[in-house]
């Protein structure tokens, strides 16, 4: 689509994994000309997912069919999507201006849904494994592990809410923390260390990632020896980290770093909506992603 230097629109939507694709659906159906701006590829993180099966109508699609889906539904009811990374969201008279390298767009609203990213462990081979035994996120990707060993690394509350999930599924589950010290309340840690079928080993570090088409195991530096861990899942939780530096605006945020978020979606910022694992909230799922999106997407009617 070529698209002049200017633009307008009723609503710009920031983002395109399932939040901000269902927000296009509803400000799309409720007849208002919405651009959505997506800096890489459809699906956010859901689209790193290789099997989706706790998502209603589907009882196993990946991550990348649902998001093609979604697509499609969302083209069908006239989302224009453009594939550009947002430069600068700043405030107009009449709205909104947001800016990438080539385009100026200007909107009454706007709805962020750029979701944040999943830390990751700068290892070799960590994106050809992701999916194919490695995974950011054990309630989405938990249950393809019943009865295999698995690892969990990380040292905080995900870490621990992840090895506790897993602990009912998998086998044997390995917490690897790089220090003696848990950012994770030590009762929890405490209360994790009991389970018969985990096992927790600290100074440890992940080295180097093994297997040949699927991850079958880790070699580990446990202080200043090494070992070698077979196990078909990694799970990396520590940490994920939310970008909103191309906003310039006074955002509230809470002390992770996430946009603060009323009933409607609504931001500190009249007008300015946030959707999806952007947002502060504790259960972050395609399911409460597209929730937030079909509520941002309505709050948005009324806007012409
Ligand atoms: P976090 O608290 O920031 O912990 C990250 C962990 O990962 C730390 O143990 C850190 O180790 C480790 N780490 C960071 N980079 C690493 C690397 N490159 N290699 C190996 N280890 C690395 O992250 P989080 O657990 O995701 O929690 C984020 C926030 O959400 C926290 O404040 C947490 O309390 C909160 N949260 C709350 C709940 C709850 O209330 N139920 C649940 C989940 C999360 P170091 O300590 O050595 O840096």
């Amino acid at each position: 689509m070529g698209y002049n230097k200017g633009m307008k629109a009723d609503v710009v939507i920031i983002g395109g994994g399932p939040a901000g694709l269902t927000a296009g659906i509803f400000a799309c159906r409720a007849g208002l000309n919405v651009v959505l701006l997506e800096k890489l590829a459809l699906g956010g993180q859901a689209s790193l997912s290789y099997k989706i099966a706790n998502y209603p109508g589907f009882k196993d699609i990946s991550g990348f069919d649902l998001a093609n889906k979604m697509r499609e539904q969302a083209e069908a009811v006239g989302l224009k999507i453009e594939y550009a990374e947002v430069c600068a969201l700043t405030q107009t008279k009449i709205g909104f201006s947001v800016k990438t390298k080539d385009v100026t767009y200007s909107a009454k609203k706007v709805i962020i849904a750029c979701g944040c990213i999943a830390r990751k462990l700068g290892l070799d081979r960590e994106k050809e494994f992701t999916g194919k035994g490695i995974s950011y996120c054990a309630s989405c990707d938990g249950n393809f592990f019943k009865g295999k060993d698995v690892a969990v690394v990380g040292g905080g509350n995900t870490a621990i809410e992840d090895v506790d999930y897993l602990t009912k599924i998998a086998k044997k589950v390995y917490l690897i923390n790089r220090t003696e010290h848990f950012r994770a309340g030590e009762h929890e840690v405490r209360r994790i260390k009991k389970y018969k079928n985990v096992e927790v080993l600290t100074n440890t570090t992940v080295k180097q990632l093994l297997g040949e088409s699927l991850l079958e195991g880790l070699e580990l530096k446990v202080g200043n020896a090494k070992r070698k861990l077979a196990i078909s899942g990694l799970f990396v939780a520590i940490g994920h980290e939310p970008n909103l530096d191309f906003v310039k605006l006074n955002l509230k945020l809470d002390k992770f770093g996430y946009i603060i978020v009323d009933e409607n979606k609504q931001t500190s910022v009249k007008n300015l909506f946030a959707c999806g694992d952007i947002t502060s909230k504790k259960f972050r799922q395609i399911i409460t992603a597209c929730a937030d999106g079909a509520i941002a997407g309505n709050a948005c009617i009324g806007v012409k």
